[in-house]
């Protein structure tokens, strides 16, 4: 067992850092006349949702980003969702929009998502942009990846030669991290709820991402002396707090760096979708 515990990535603290650089950038990209605009739709009235939302809202404030929130009935049909998202795909002065998931079951979420406008699609959902990124074009990373590789990024930590072992295998997490992981050099590993012996990989993690929705899946036992641990997971447990996939406490005694949950993972995600409705806005503007 290592003789020193792990330095902690604040996500919050980066978080905040950034946001006071974007402030900056979109008050210099205000005086030439470009207000960056996110619109976000909301579909029904799941708490969750609602609070993701107006966090994200309010950290559009903070940047001087322009937005709208259109709450939307749970009744409405996919066919006036589709046709409301081709509208704001017309409509200039929007440059990022965000649907947020999940949505009501009678309406299909990948239809949604691939309606978006690329060039608007700030969640980086689309399979045009999934499909770029995976080939290590510019465009626009899924919000928690990029904010993952910027919290690496921030402390300096060297990702190629790495083996990345990633505990989770959605769509939106767990795959695009991997990828974007692989882009810089890491030899990258998947592991899923099929996996056979999972601590065997996971303590052969020099990186070790945990996305999986279940609290403390990941302790002490399953990390590497030195391995960087990024928890991802946010789960509500019975006291009504947050915890992560990892149990923070024994984890810290083997790693190296180490996300917490909360003021981890989850901020940098927002951040990151700030980041890239500037570039949409940015990018629109010169077409
Ligand atoms: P999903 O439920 O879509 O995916 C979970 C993954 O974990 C699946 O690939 C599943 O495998 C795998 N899995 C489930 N159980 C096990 C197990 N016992 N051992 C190994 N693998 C397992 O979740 P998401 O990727 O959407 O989210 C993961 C977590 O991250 C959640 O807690 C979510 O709330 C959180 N999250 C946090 C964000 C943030 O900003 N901090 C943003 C997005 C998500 P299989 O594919 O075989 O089913």
């Amino acid at each position: 067992m290592s003789t020193t515990t792990a330095e902690v990535i604040n996500g919050k603290d980066l978080s905040h850092d950034m946001k006071m650089e974007m402030k900056t950038e979109v008050t210099e990209l205000k005086q030439t006349g470009i207000t960056p605009h996110l619109t976000v739709l909301l579909v029904g009235d799941d708490p969750a949702s609602k609070s993701y939302v107006s966090g994200k809202k309010k950290a559009c404030d903070e940047t001087g980003i322009s937005s709208d929130v259109t709450e939307l009935d749970p009744s409405i049909s996919e066919e006036e969702l589709l046709q409301r998202i081709e509208d704001l795909n017309n409509d200039p002065k929007v440059h990022g929009i965000l649907v947020q998931l999940p949505l009501p079951d009678h309406i299909d979420e990948q239809k949604v998502i691939e309606t978006i406008d690329p060039s608007k699609d700030v969640d980086g959902f689309h399979p045009v942009n999934i499909g770029r990124m995976m080939i290590g074009e510019d465009t626009f990373l899924p919000c928690t990846p990029y904010g993952i590789i910027t919290m690496l990024k921030s402390k300096n930590i060297n990702i190629e030669g790495k083996h990345a072992v990633i505990v989770g295998r959605s769509n939106i997490v767990g795959k695009p991290v991997g990828q974007l992981l692989l882009n810089e050099n890491a030899t990258v590993t998947y592991c899923h709820s099929r996996t056979k012996n999972l601590q065997e990989f996971t303590r052969s993690a020099d990186i070790l991402i945990a996305a999986v929705g279940k609290p403390h899946v990941i302790t002490g036992e399953d990390v590497k002396d030195g391995a960087i641990v990024v928890d991802v997971g946010v789960n509500r447990i019975e006291d009504g707090s947050l915890t992560g996939d990892v149990d923070f406490e024994s984890a810290k005694q083997k790693a190296s760096y180490i996300t917490p949950v909360p003021r981890g993972v989850g901020p940098m995600t927002i951040t990151m979708l700030l980041k890239n409705t500037i570039k949409a806005a940015k990018e629109l503007a010169k077409s």
